[in-house]
């Protein structure tokens, strides 16, 4: 426990808020990123990394938001196709993605900006401040495993301010319900953080992208009655019915039938 909160619980958070972050569009820049796409035995989408089954790139929309966003993600997230860090570098524009390697660790110099007052998002820093943050907030986000955004914590603790986001509804990543990982995503630690800021647009727009990500993963692995159950309780259906019409139509797989 800490606090009057369940370290258990604390530790779902943690998972949630994992930071990263590399130049926009950098999986061209991250030779072992391309390896995982080219590598792996199902051909997946280099640019969604899912199967092109699902492929959700007709529904790609790029996210122009003043926030600076840094994602730190754990080598072993850059080879998970259900990672949002990654969603997160490939639609906010104002965004870099930084692979994290416990051996070497990225240098605070080459992320941080000089002149930015760095938010580093974390389950067990100090609440957000209620005032107007400064126009050069650079947010950082630790993408991985609660175990592994533990260890990127020991680094870069003293880059910046630890904030912790009010978190009240329950998350929606239920890609990796079945892991026991049911906190906050990476995408939904920076959704509540746009919020905050009152960066609705950009809220919602990364609202869509992100249920799209979860949806074509939840259908990308089979898991149609799990799917239908997000889709019921998703913005989806009424913001992007044709890409959905266009989803479902497509290619159809012999399990679906
Ligand atoms: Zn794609």
């Amino acid at each position: 426990m800490l606090g009057n909160v369940p370290a258990r619980r604390l530790d779902h958070l943690v998972d949630r808020c994992r930071i990263a972050s590399v130049a926009h569009h950098s999986s061209k820049t991250l030779p072992f990123m391309a390896r995982s796409v080219i590598f792996t035995q199902t051909p997946r989408c280099a640019r969604c990394s899912f199967v092109p089954r699902w492929c959700i790139c007709a529904g790609f929309q790029a996210i122009d938001c003043p926030l600076q966003i840094e994602v730190l993600m754990h080598r072993r997230e850059i080879h998970r196709p259900t990672s949002t860090g990654r969603l997160i570098n490939r639609v906010m524009l104002h965004s870099r993605l930084h692979p994290f390697a416990t051996e070497t660790p990225p240098n605070r110099d080459a992320i941080v900006a000089p002149d930015s007052t760095p938010w580093i998002l974390h389950p067990r820093g100090e609440s957000m401040p209620s005032t107007t943050p400064p126009a050069n907030l650079q947010v950082i986000l630790l993408d991985g495993s609660w175990r592994e955004a533990a260890r990127m914590t020991q680094t870069v603790s003293t880059w910046g301010r630890l904030v912790r986001l009010p978190m009240h509804t329950p998350g929606r990543y239920w890609l990796r319900k079945q892991q026991g990982e049911e906190g906050y995503s990476t995408a939904e630690a920076l959704l509540v953080l746009l919020g905050a800021l009152g960066l609705k647009a950009a809220e919602a727009q990364l609202r869509l992208q992100f249920e799209l990500h979860v949806y074509a993963g939840l259908r990308s692995r089979g898991a149609i009655n799990l799917a239908e159950d997000f889709l019921a309780t998703s913005p989806l259906p009424a913001a992007m019915p044709a890409l959905l019409e266009q989803l479902h139509q497509r290619r159809p797989e012999p399990r679906e039938t």
